[in-house]
């Protein structure tokens, strides 16, 4: 069953009585860094076969009880996802379009087999965390309160099939400004020996293992001078998948934006969507296909491909100034940051932080 014994879900609130005092806090928010501190709260919603989704609260934040036996510490049955709270200048607190988010969850469980979170009670889920914990928001440029939502099958059972008992959580991180000395291009590598996603595998869903099987490749990646590891389809081995965690574009001349299309190995970025939005808004072509590494390297050389970089919700837009792999270099190190990569950058963030209309209605 996917339904809640209640529609929509109505949390209780437990408040905690050991929060942090606001000097507290403010130190924390001075310089948060990335997924180091968490808010005050947590919320919780249990699903079980017979009473589908129940017991939503929030409570204080803190170590989930969990049974050795439960189903997610040995087949890794687990979703999550990933997306940002902003504070306007007028002191108001946004979400980026959280229904992309919560139909990514549902998408991601589907592949999963664990229960779907209605949409409404995911947007209600994080609407609940930000009311709670909202003076955990920063105000500088640039940083965000980061909502991290995530499910895991935590029945006490060995066999291997999904599970009837799930847990979903939110749990909220103050993070600050990804560039603090400017947006600077990066080197990412190639990983020519693995692969983060196969055929009828779980590439397009956010799903633990993807991330798992991507940090070996990862270190490879920083071995090397790499901020992030590229990986190619795992079929052919020919054409550009994505990066560990970020959607990858190609700016062609000035006018189209060229992106590897969704075959169901790559992840499908709300950031990625939202930038060919933009990119359309100005007129540019906005083209989904297949994109090979010689491409990459022979588009370069002529000068057709004039600005690459990636993108996804933690570092909004990063030039990618270089393509590095096992005896082979695309592009050079100390290339700039794009124009148009920097003008897409500029408006989205510009969205996001209320500097510009929402004229899509992404914000909530
Ligand atoms: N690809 C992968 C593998 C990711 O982990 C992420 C981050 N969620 C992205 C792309 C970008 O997605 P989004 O723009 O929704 O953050």
């Amino acid at each position: 069953s996917q339904q809640s014994t209640t529609f929509p879900l109505e949390f209780e609130l437990t408040p905690s009585e050991t929060a942090r005092s606001n000097a507290e806090r403010e130190t924390i928010l001075a310089d948060p860094g990335f997924g180091k501190h968490f808010t005050d709260h947590m919320v919780t919603i249990d699903w079980t076969v017979e009473e589908g989704w129940h017991d939503a609260r929030v409570t204080p934040y803190g170590p989930l009880l969990l049974d050795p036996a439960s189903s997610v510490l040995h087949y890794g049955q687990e979703i999550f996802e990933g997306m940002k709270a902003y504070r306007h200048a007028d002191g108001s607190i946004w979400t980026f379009r959280p229904e992309k988010n919560a139909e990514r969850l549902q998408s991601s469980a589907r592949r999963l087999a664990l229960p779907e979170l209605p949409v409404a009670d995911f947007i209600e889920s994080v609407k609940q965390i930000i009311a709670v914990d909202g003076q955990w928001v920063p105000d500088a440029p640039e940083t965000s309160l980061y909502l991290r939502p995530f499910m895991i099958a935590n029945e006490s059972f060995l066999g291997v099939r999904a599970a009837h008992k799930v847990g979903y959580y939110v749990i909220a991180s103050p993070a600050g400004a990804y560039f603090t000395d400017g947006v600077a291009p990066v080197s990412i590598w190639l990983s020519t020996e693995y692969s983060r996603a196969g055929r009828g595998g779980t590439g397009a869903a956010k799903c633990g293992g993807n991330y798992a099987a991507s940090l070996l490749p990862q270190r490879e990646a920083y071995d090397n001078g790499c901020a992030q590891v590229l990986f190619l389809d795992g079929e052919t081995g020919t054409h550009i998948d994505e990066l560990g965690g970020m959607n990858v574009f190609f700016v062609h001349g000035t006018d189209t934006l060229v992106t590897p299309r969704l075959t169901g190995t790559i992840l499908e970025g709300v950031t990625r969507d939202s930038i060919m939005q933009l990119a359309r808004d100005r007129g540019m072509t906005v083209v989904e296909r297949d994109v090979t590494v010689d491409e990459w390297r022979d588009g370069v050389a002529s000068g057709e491909i004039t600005e690459v970089f990636a993108c996804g919700t933690a570092a909004v837009v990063t030039p990618i100034a270089q393509l590095k792999g096992a005896g082979f270099e695309i592009g050079s190190a100390d290339a700039p940051a794009g124009e148009i990569t920097m003008a897409l950058r500029q408006e989205l963030t510009d969205i996001q932080y209320g500097r510009l209309p929402d004229r899509h209605g992404w914000l909530l």
